[in-house]
């Protein structure tokens, strides 16, 4: 089999790369081995433009908030489902000096932040003392059903197998690459996390970062918002369906879910949700972040046949369809990549890859 591009992986990052591809008429084939444990099966999909305590803008979202609404809902039509909504988030402040701080930032007409009039509006649902805030305006990207839509389309294309990636199985040339029975103009690896194993980006400086989450099934709660005190409290597809998380670990002995977290978050719930619920799950997964909080994307220094989508962190949801189609535009059109983001900012570190 002969294709432009060969991709590792059908995350978020492998699905938007495979769309913009598809649209610039590129063949490619996508090999993903469907880890249920890949954080783009397991994540809520928040695209919020601040973050921290002191609620600062996240990196470049003046472009990646219009961009990843854009994106998505095109994707949504094409796939004839629901891929986005607009959810803003109700911050419950869990001390006055949080209160200060976010009514600081409000006053000074800081655009994602404001402190709504009515303070007692969620007193039937949620125990709170000193008020809430609103953080706007923030989406969620239905990873829940876009990945699976992705992969039926993928399939019925022929244009995705079910299979694991041995990397051993390839040999590299300057102008291709070939692996098994294909042959293909380059590789691509949108392979999350595991990348940080990966033969030729293994030196590339990835943090992974572990993450857990409930999911929880509560009645009568109104789904037309994301709630916050700690952790996030975020509608999902499909009737009183919540994820509550999440938890960021830098350090960390395994990927299972831990005990710990489940008492930290049933303990928050306890305090501050006032409707019945049960837990249907618990969860736990990686994020394939990077020490300096920003992606590698491009093309192998001495290899300019493999190529990276990769080191998404935090932010897949909204980080992913931007590179995606920046990535696309450099290889069809060799338009110039982020420096921020080119993966080639670590050239003399992937250079010792040879020996
Ligand atoms: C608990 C939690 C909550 C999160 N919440 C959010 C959020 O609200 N908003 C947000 O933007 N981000 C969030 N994230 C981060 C987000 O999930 C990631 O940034 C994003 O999913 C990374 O996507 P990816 O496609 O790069 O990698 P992955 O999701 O890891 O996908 C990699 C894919 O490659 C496949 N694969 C790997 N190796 C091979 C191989 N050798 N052969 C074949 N296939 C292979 C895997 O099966 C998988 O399908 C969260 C993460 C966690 C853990």
């Amino acid at each position: 089999m002969n294709v432009d591009y060969l991709l590792i992986g059908q995350g978020i990052s492998g699905t938007w790369l495979s769309y913009f591809l598809q649209k610039e008429n590129k063949s490619f084939l996508m090999l993903d081995d469907k880890d249920p444990k890949a954080p783009s099966r397991l994540a809520a999909g928040i695209i919020n433009p601040v973050t921290g305590r002191r609620h600062v803008s996240t990196w470049m979202i003046e472009t990646l908030l219009p961009n990843a609404w854009e994106q998505y809902t095109a994707l949504g039509k094409q796939l004839c489902i629901h891929a986005i909504s607009h959810k803003n988030v109700t911050d419950f402040f869990p001390s006055p000096q949080m209160r200060e701080s976010f009514v600081k930032r409000a006053g000074e007409q800081y655009e994602y932040v404001s402190i709504p009039e009515d303070q007692q509006a969620f007193q039937p649902q949620f125990s709170y003392d000193f008020g809430y805030g609103e953080i706007h305006p923030v989406y969620t990207a239905h990873l829940e059903t876009i990945i699976p839509a992705w992969r039926e389309k993928m399939l019925q294309e022929n244009r995705l197998r079910e299979e694991k990636f041995i990397a051993e199985e390839m040999d590299v040339f300057p102008d291709h690459i070939l692996y098994k029975d294909i042959r293909a103009g380059k590789v691509i690896f949108c392979d999350g996390a595991i990348c940080a194993r990966n033969p030729w980006f293994r030196l590339l400086p990835f943090a992974p970062n572990k993450g857990e989450a409930l999911l929880l099934n509560i009645p009568d709660l109104p789904d037309e918002r994301i709630y916050k005190k700690g952790l996030l409290l975020v509608p999902m597809a499909g009737k009183n369906k919540w994820w509550l998380g999440s938890a960021y670990e830098w350090e960390f002995e395994h990927d299972q879910p831990s005990p710990a977290f489940r008492d930290k978050a049933e303990q928050t719930l306890q305090h501050w949700l006032k409707l019945p619920y049960t837990v249907t799950d618990h969860i736990a997964s990686i994020r394939p972040a990077t020490l300096e909080r920003r992606p590698f994307v491009g093309l192998h220094p001495l290899h300019p046949a493999i190529g990276i989508l990769n080191g998404m962190g935090t932010k897949g949801c909204s980080l992913a369809p931007y590179f995606a189609a920046q990535l696309t535009a450099h290889l069809v059109h060799d338009q110039p990549l982020n420096p921020e983001a080119d993966v080639r900012r670590f050239s003399r570190v992937l250079s010792r890859n040879i020996s």
